[in-house]
């Protein structure tokens, strides 16, 4: 069997992993291991045709990537062929701009960041060293989220506020989502026709988390996502921007505390909170359908919302060559997709109703007008890309 990459997703209680081909790049088992620490724990491991299901009461991080190894071999695989295992870390801060191989070093500077995204890096962490102990000799990568968003400027980056919380405290803008940001810049450019060295487009990344990026050449120049995955956009259950003292506002006003105002504004807001039914897109456009006007409320504001970001990343540009839709809602949802650009006329949009139904759930492909800015759907694949960068710095 020739060699493969395993590629980690590691959240506090899960994981989900991809073992791709190293040279057809073709996925050959996907998973994901839930409820760790739990005696409900299971790992599902899914093939082109097959969908498993192991229970692993009570198995933590280590056990269950065991499981996962000594798993292999029912699909006919092997974890003596795994040449290089990559993981996507949340949040690198500004140690790290591109992806590295995982060195005692890099992983202890990495820990310096774990307040930044305290579900997620320990978590990475934790999933590297899980795997350095079973298998010491085995190639390991990290792949930041942030990363991407490391060519901002500091007129981008850092927020008007006293200068020494960015100089002591590296309170800063660090991005989000940049590992698809980056994967469907790099399609984009290519389905398009568009210069690799000459290019200037915006990518919205619209799943459960939202984010956009201004990208010129290769190199990201604005996002929308800040020190924490709140600011920017209006996401499924997160608020995105509000008025910075609306945390003094509510303490007053209803005597919560700073714990109850961030759930809300992290869990209970978005679709999810101005609707009042569901933090799914496809649910809320169902909705609003059959004459429920709550939902198209909260989808109006959303796109509203989009539209006026997109608008905003675009000053960061001299010219707009392309606007790529990606993530569960970019990908599937047509209305959204439509209603956005309608909201961007001013910047030359105007959708093909026809490519707009078309694309997206079955292709990649564009969604405009023949004279309209060019706007296209791509599908986003983190996992692949970090097994792109695993093979780049194994080589
Ligand atoms: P992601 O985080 O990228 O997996 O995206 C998940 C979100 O995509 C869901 O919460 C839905 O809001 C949205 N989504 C997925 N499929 C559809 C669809 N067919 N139509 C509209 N929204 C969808």
């Amino acid at each position: 069997m020739s060699q493969q990459v395993l590629v980690f997703n590691s959240g506090s209680s899960s994981f989900k992993f991809s073992i791709f081909n190293a040279e057809s790049h073709d996925l050959l088992l996907s998973g994901i291991a839930e409820r760790l620490g739990q005696v409900d724990a299971e790992i599902t491991f899914k093939t082109q045709t097959s969908k498993t299901t192991k229970q692993i009461p009570s198995a933590d991080h280590e056990t269950a990537i065991s499981t996962l190894c000594n798993s292999l071999a029912d699909f006919g695989l092997s974890f003596e062929d795994v040449a290089v295992v990559g993981h996507r870390v949340v949040n690198g801060g500004e140690a790290f701009s591109d992806s590295i191989v995982v060195t005692p070093e890099n992983l202890s500077k990495l820990e310096q960041y774990n307040d930044f995204a305290p579900l997620h890096n320990p978590a990475a962490v934790l999933g590297i060293k899980v795997i350095s102990t079973l298998f010491p000799a085995l190639p390991q990568v990290m792949v930041f989220d942030t990363a991407f968003h490391q060519t901002l400027a500091p007129k981008a980056y850092l927020y008007p506020i006293p200068y020494y919380l960015y100089k002591d405290h590296s309170i800063r803008r660090y991005g989000a989502h940049g590992t698809s940001h980056r994967y469907v810049v790099n399609e984009a450019v290519q389905q398009l026709g568009l210069d690799p060295n000459d290019h200037q487009v915006i990518s919205a990344h619209l799943g459960n988390g939202c984010s956009a990026a201004a990208v010129i050449n290769g190199h990201c120049v604005d996002t929308t996502m800040g020190l924490t995955p709140l600011e920017g956009l209006m996401m499924g259950t997160r608020s995105g921007d509000v008025d910075p003292s609306l945390h003094q506002f509510l303490a007053k006003k209803m005597s919560w505390s700073i714990e109850q105002i961030t759930n809300m504004l992290n869990k209970e807001s978005g679709l999810l909170g101005l609707s009042g039914i569901s933090n799914d897109m496809r649910t809320l456009v169902e909705a609003r359908d059959s004459g429920n006007q709550q939902a198209g409320l909260a989808i109006d504001v959303f796109c509203f919302r989009l539209a006026r970001q997109i608008a905003g990343l675009a000053a960061s540009l001299t010219r707009l060559d392309a606007l790529i839709f990606t993530g569960g809602i970019g990908e599937n949802s047509e209305p959204v997709r439509a209603q956005a650009l309608k909201n961007l006329a001013i910047l030359g949009f105007e959708a093909e109703p026809e490519y707009n139904q078309k694309n997206g759930k079955q292709s990649n492909g564009l969604i405009t007008k023949a004279d309209s800015t060019p706007a296209i759907v791509i599908q986003t694949n983190e996992e692949l890309m970090i097994a792109m960068d695993c093979l780049r710095l194994t080589k």
